[in-house]
């Protein structure tokens, strides 16, 4: 039977409408929250900064005793030190990150002071003010920092880390089992015999889903239905996601549609898409499942247009879809057919775009030697310096 391949676009929001975010949360120290979404609205429970506190090396002083000037020196205080209130008619010695003695109301940088001894002249005028980093001007108390399903990135535990914050409450990180399938799989590091190849897809997904700051369970299996059947209901049983890769062309040796419509249901099948025309998703009992095509390009394509959009609607997240910017095509391509093609390319500063020169799915070399993937939409030509809508790996990959 020959079946209509669906648009991208259809797929898609199919595929985005079976999401069901997950809702358990757990508290968790900030140094394992990195890719965690925030499962609450995070307010500032302190000011930042925390106290009045001397941006620049200088002098502290009370602007209104500048006329008396040249000040005694009264105290030095240095960052990590407490001040004491600034006395009548003098200046303090002052350091960067250092608190404010009370009574002073501006600092004035060490270069624009004449020390004498133990006394300070100012030349120069002063702004009450001047170099002082209130309290609460980065973020006041109570103030809303970061929003419910925020995905935490490193400057964002910074963030959290500046309001004392050790731990966050945040969506559980998902189980995500990962199944490479094929009898001709040999893993890395082992002897490779005839008509055996080394699994690249299961390594790959497993550094995909630790870029999304996903831990994911990797397994093999032969191409048989019955071993199949059986490793993914396993799978599917402790799971809240099921990728495999291979096994769901049209091929004999392709079980893996079969066994998943026998388990729960197929409900995606062969997309207007190139690479990643075999695609597959359902269910397998309650738990969705991705099957990925066998040739590694496909399963990188794939994962970054489906896989990685509905991961982040189960951490609960509304926007899914990766930024793009407009390329210029440093390359002609004759007229495509009703299939979306995504080529690998490399993006430069001029803001034009190279395609590497051997598109074919199982070439995975050119997803090493590029940085974009380059959308030509469906009975396309292209033109050299035609523009493309092009993704960038490092927001692919985020
Ligand atoms: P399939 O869809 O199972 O027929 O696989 C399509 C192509 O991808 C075949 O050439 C497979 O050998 C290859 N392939 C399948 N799984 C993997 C894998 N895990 N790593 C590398 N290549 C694979
Ligand atoms: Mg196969």
């Amino acid at each position: 039977m020959k079946s209509a391949l669906t648009p991208v676009a259809d797929a898609l929001a199919r595929i985005l409408a079976a999401a069901q975010p997950i809702t358990a949360t757990e508290q968790r120290p900030i140094a394992e929250c990195l890719g965690c979404a925030l499962a609450e609205d995070l307010h500032a429970p302190i000011n930042v900064p925390f106290e009045d506190n001397c941006a620049m090396d200088g002098y502290a002083v009370c602007t209104g005793d500048l006329l008396a000037a040249p000040l005694a020196i009264s105290q030095r205080i240095a960052a990590g030190q407490a001040a004491e209130p600034l006395a009548l008619g003098s200046c303090a010695r002052i350091f960067t990150g250092a608190p404010i003695p009370p009574g002073a109301d501006a600092v004035v940088m060490q270069e624009q002071c004449e020390r004498q001894d133990d006394h300070v002249q100012f030349p120069y005028g002063v702004t009450p003010g001047n170099n002082i980093r209130r309290a609460g001007s980065d973020l006041k108390k109570g103030e809303r920092v970061l929003a419910c399903g925020h995905l935490l990135q490193p400057q964002d535990l910074g963030l959290l880390a500046s309001l004392g914050l050790g731990r966050a409450t945040v969506v559980r990180p998902l189980r995500v089992a990962i199944i490479s399938t094929g009898d001709e799989l040999t893993a890395p590091g082992t002897p490779l015999s005839s008509g055996k190849i080394y699994n690249s897809n299961g390594p790959m997904l497993c550094a995909l889903l630790t870029k999304l700051g996903i831990t994911a369970r990797h397994s093999q299996l032969p191409d048989n239905p019955q071993a199949l059947r059986k490793g993914l209901q396993e799978a599917a049983a402790t799971a809240d996601l099921v990728i495999t890769s291979g096994g769901v062309s049209v091929g004999e040796e392709d079980h893996v549609k079969q066994c998943v419509a026998d388990l729960g249901e197929l409900m995606v099948w062969k997309l207007a898409l190139k690479p990643g025309k075999p695609l597959a998703f359902g269910r397998i009992a309650h738990t969705p499942f991705f099957g990925l095509p066998g040739n590694p390009v496909a399963v990188f394509v794939t994962f970054m247009l489906f896989v990685r959009p509905f991961i982040k609607r189960l951490q609960g997240l509304r926007e899914v879809q990766p930024l793009s910017l407009k390329a210029r095509a440093n390359f002609a391509r004759p007229q495509s057919n009703i299939r979306e093609e995504y080529l690998r390319v490399r993006l430069q500063n001029d803001n034009s775009i190279t395609a590497y020169p051997d598109q074919n799915s199982g070439v995975l070399s050119s997803t090493s030697w590029a940085n974009a993937l380059a959308r030509i939409p469906p009975h396309t030509q292209v033109n050299k310096g035609d523009t493309l809508d092009t993704f960038l790996f490092s927001e692919l990959l985020t």
